[in-house]
């Protein structure tokens, strides 16, 4: 979610610097124009209609490291399944306007993530 989202996370930045690194070339922080919406990715290849999205283990509810803080665990429950609601929504209505889209975790091995995207991009229909 962007209004509470730091902006540029160092999971990001050390993505963004494989990827570049890689060779490859990627707008950042871009609004995505689909029918009048403008999602913003946070890894975008325009040509290449791919979206990337770093999400935080917290905010976006993590498998692994998802877990809330005790109190108010109520509230917190309802505004993450909220976040993961606009996730899935947003990805859903990328994929329906032809976009790819990979989610990466912030707790992901950037090199990791960076072969995986590199390999959607060498699949990718241009
Ligand atoms: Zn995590």
């Amino acid at each position: 979610m962007r209004a509470i989202r730091r902006r540029d996370s160092g999971a990001e930045r050390a993505l963004r610097s494989k990827l570049h690194a890689m060779g490859l070339r990627f707008r950042v922080d871009y609004p995505i124009p689909i029918h009048g919406r403008k999602p913003r990715a946070d890894i975008v290849f325009t040509r290449r209609r791919l979206a990337v999205f770093v999400d935080g283990c917290f905010w976006h509810g993590c498998p692994i490291h998802g877990g809330r803080p005790k109190r108010n665990s109520i509230y917190w429950d309802a505004k993450i399944a909220r976040n993961r609601e606009r996730d899935a929504e947003q990805s859903a209505r990328l994929a329906a306007s032809g976009w790819t889209v990979v989610r990466v975790w912030e707790h992901e091995d950037p090199t990791i993530a960076a072969q995986h995207i590199s390999h959607v991009l060498t699949n990718a229909r241009t």
